[in-house]
């Protein structure tokens, strides 16, 4: 008979035991003193778990040289080096059997030809599971023990990289982290378009692609990493023996360690980010579409009833369009208003309040200025201060030059003083050098606030942001007059609704 030889080689170098060659000896020996056999091949698989099947190739090819009828006997150590699935133990012996193909597991006893193997090999088998079961859980054990100390499983991401299960800022990433989350809170951007910039602006992403996709996006916002925190056993092994990864949803408990490495955003920005997240995929829930809707939802109210007005699609001569109609079906007020004739009122009613984009700009600059030197007690004026502190110094050190020289004082007293002059010039000329270094971090900021702010006044191009923020009402009446108030302004701008058209009169 042809025999073949199946063994897997263990992955731990110290394992002599299990090495190819004492493997290897062993079976040359053992078919040396079996007058029937004669070797066809070894096949070995290396270092590869056996729980799964689809990673060992020399297995899969012995089982096809056997559906070929190339040897008649599988000669293999023990049934967990065979296979370490009970399902799978029992359908390969079965196979092989109708093959005319027997097993011979070395150590276990057992012979696939003899008429009681079947039974003994479930048993075989069925121990071989248990004891791969409790391996997997003590690898898992330890792995949570080690995510308990903090140390990181994983691999690095947009702004952080990870190595030896260690976690470090990556300054390049962290700009673009930044970035994105600035652009969601304060910018009110949805995650397409946060993308479709990042993309037009030549940024790619972690995995070097040029296209940026929504998911991505939200991905980066949800992550709690970019807070400080780190939370692990995201995903979880629900099968050990086919190792597949799930998503953990509450099967096993997560792993969460706060203020666990060095953030790139601020907890508070953290937090709003989430919080936009919910209340940005509720609206998207209820009205599902992409428009600007939905930054008009809840401000829009009935006179009559006093409900607000809620938003449907419509589909015109040219597409999808969206209306607004008072939610109460009851109320007789039964007019809709167009959501592109209210982002027209908001743009017209914006122009009329005629601001200055420059001297607005200017002047929330200036205020957030004085906020800050009101923080830090930083200013220019500061910097001034100091100069002419370190040039009084040098007057005393002259004086006292003099006074030495003019025996006014010891030799005791002048080092004393003078050294006392010298440390207080090095102290002041070092704040002075920070002082500038956080002058110009400021200069940079500036600049970036300044586009923003530029970014959401700019009313030729009427935002979503100046909706979201700058509108506080907007009154719809039984006779079609709509008033719509601005935050924090005394004026009201009063419009009457014509069938489609809207015409404007201003009060
Ligand atoms: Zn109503």
């Amino acid at each position: 008979m042809l025999a073949a030889v199946y063994c897997r080689v263990s992955t731990e170098k110290d394992d002599q035991i299990n090495s190819l060659e004492s493997q290897m000896s062993y079976f040359l020996n053992y078919i040396e003193n079996c007058p029937d056999l004669t070797l066809f091949q070894i096949y070995a698989d290396k270092g590869i778990s056996g729980t799964a099947v689809k990673n060992r190739t020399r297995f899969i090819q012995m089982m096809e040289d056997a559906e070929k009828g190339l040897f008649q006997v599988i000669i293999t150590k023990e049934v967990s080096r065979f296979s370490r699935n009970i399902l799978d133990a029992v359908s390969y012996s079965r196979k092989l059997r109708n093959l005319g193909v027997s097993i011979r597991f070395m150590n276990d006893g057992i012979d696939t030809s003899q008429p009681d193997a079947e039974l003994r090999l479930s048993i075989m088998a069925s121990l071989a599971q248990e004891e791969s079961r409790k391996t997997s859980d003590r690898v898992k054990w330890g792995q949570t023990r080690r995510m308990e100390k903090g140390v990181v499983f994983g691999t690095s991401m947009l702004g952080y990289d990870v190595k030896k299960g260690k976690i470090a800022v990556n300054t390049d990433g962290a700009e673009i982290v930044k970035n994105i989350f600035n652009k969601y809170v304060f910018l009110h951007m949805s995650a397409s378009e946060i993308a479709k910039e990042l993309q037009n602006e030549g940024i790619k992403t972690y995995t070097g692609k040029e296209k940026w996709t929504p998911s991505v996006i939200i991905k980066v916002l949800k992550n709690e990493k970019y807070c400080g925190d780190l939370r692990q056993k995201k995903t979880f092994t629900p099968d050990y023996l086919t190792h597949k990864k799930k998503t953990n949803k509450c099967n096993e408990k997560t792993v969460f360690i706060k203020d666990h490495h060095a953030p790139i955003i601020s907890r508070d920005l953290w937090e709003a980010a989430q919080q936009e997240l919910c209340s940005r995929s509720h609206v998207k829930k209820q009205d599902s579409g992409r428009s600007n809707k939905f930054y008009f939802s809840g401000k829009i109210i009935c006179t009559n009833c006093g409900c607000p007005f809620s938003a449907r699609k419509k589909k015109g001569k040219d597409g999808y369009y969206t209306v607004w109609k008072c939610l109460n079906n009851q109320c007789h007020v039964r007019y809709q208003i167009r959501n592109d004739s209210l982002m027209y009122m908001t743009a017209y009613s914006y122009s009329l309040l005629n601001i200055q984009n420059e001297k607005l700009t200017e002047h929330i600059h200036s205020l957030m200025n004085m906020a800050e030197i009101q923080l830090t007690g930083t200013s220019t004026t500061s910097l001034k201060q100091k100069k002419s502190e370190i040039e009084e110094l040098k007057i005393k050190k002259l004086n006292i030059i003099d006074a030495y020289a003019t025996r006014k004082i010891s030799e005791d007293e002048f080092m004393a003083l003078k050294s006392k002059y010298d440390s207080l010039i090095i102290h002041h000329n070092n704040e002075i050098e920070n002082l500038q270094k956080t002058q110009s971090v400021k200069k940079l900021k500036n600049t970036t606030i300044k586009k923003y702010i530029d970014k959401i006044i700019n009313y030729n191009n009427i935002t979503k942001s100046i909706i979201y923020n700058c509108i506080e009402k907007v009154h719809a009446y039984e006779n079609g007059i709509v008033k719509l108030k601005f935050c924090h302004l005394p004026q009201v701008f009063e419009f009457e609704i014509y069938f489609k058209k809207s015409k404007q009169y201003t009060t």
